[in-house]
């Protein structure tokens, strides 16, 4: 693991265009962070399939958040927020201070529900209230998409049309590889 005064010169170094082992390439990288905003409780854990009990989980994204922000100033980094719906009506101040920072706001589910796990009704449901969820507390209109768990493939051919019936024009989800939660392979290399 890197110290925090390595990490400090890897940040540099990827802002110049260069990183470890590669400082004498000329060629500018361009990086793109982006971030799954959720809490614990919402991703990949047992509990993410059980809202119900969701109530009673300690709230850690307020505190990760502010913490998130900060560094990304102290850092001068641009990310795009993928923001569960739920998480929107929760923290509307914390969604609202990520669209100050100027951050690229986009969705990431309203309850962080597996797309291939809903039918297209249920999926054409979620996504707009998620889009309206997250539009309340940032004041901005969403148009970029990926799938929590990255849960779509074959199972879900009719994502596009909803996702563009909804006024989405970005989704974030596919990868030309094969593994766990990636399953289009074949996929275009570039974006
Ligand atoms: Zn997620």
């Amino acid at each position: 693991m890197k110290s925090k005064a390595d990490l400090s010169g890897l940040i540099a170094a990827c802002r110049a265009g260069a990183v470890e082992g590669d400082e004498a390439s000329a060629e500018p990288v361009s990086n793109a962070l982006t971030i799954d905003f959720e809490d614990w409780y919402q991703g990949l854990t047992s509990t993410s399939r059980r809202p119900q009990e969701w109530a009673r989980f300690e709230r850690r994204i307020q505190n990760a958040g502010m913490w998130l922000l900060a560094t990304l100033a102290q850092y001068r980094v641009q990310a795009t927020f993928f923001i569960v719906g739920e998480v929107a009506r929760e923290h509307p101040d914390l969604v609202r201070a990520i669209a100050a920072q100027g951050h690229t706001i986009g969705l990431h589910g309203d309850m962080h529900r597996r797309v291939d796990s809903m039918n297209r009704s249920e999926f054409a449901a979620d996504i707009r209230a998620n889009i309206a969820a997250v539009e309340k507390a940032s004041g901005v209109v969403p148009r970029c998409f990926r799938a929590p768990c990255f849960s779509i493939g074959k199972r879900t051919p009719w994502l596009w049309e909803e996702l563009a019936e909804a006024g989405v024009s970005v989704d974030s989800r596919v990868f030309p590889i094969r593994s766990l939660l990636y399953v289009l392979p074949g996929a275009p290399l570039q974006p």
